[in-house]
């Protein structure tokens, strides 16, 4: 299953965690929700192969420690969303299609 593109309209914003958006349901450590919002990673999804880091020309994405996740116990967060330049690299290279890029939605900047 693929990340929601549509997540905005069909989760909750439940907060902030590692300078960026939360959208539940979260129920941690199982469940972790989407984070980001002009890069958005579905925590849910991401196995942590570790491709968005490495390929990303701006660093977005930094590890965070997820222990106890069922996927993976680090997860690719867009800590750095805003540095964004839509080159849509990650969305091709995620194994798992946890990543949905877009940029019209920057309303949070
Ligand atoms: S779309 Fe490109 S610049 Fe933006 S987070 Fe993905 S790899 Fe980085």
């Amino acid at each position: 299953m693929a990340i929601d593109p549509n997540f905005e309209e069909n989760r909750e914003l439940e907060g902030r965690e590692h300078g960026v958006d939360v959208w539940g349901p979260t129920e941690p450590p199982e469940q972790l929700g989407i984070r980001g919002v002009h890069v958005a990673v579905d925590f849910d999804i991401c196995l942590s192969d570790g491709a968005c880091l490495e390929d990303c020309p701006v660093d977005v994405f930094e590890w965070v420690d997820t222990p106890g996740h069922p996927e993976s116990e680090i997860k690719a967060n867009p800590t750095h969303e805003e540095q964004c330049i839509d080159c849509m690299l990650c969305v091709d290279v995620c194994p798992v299609d946890a990543i949905d890029v877009d940029p019209g939605r920057t309303d949070r900047f």
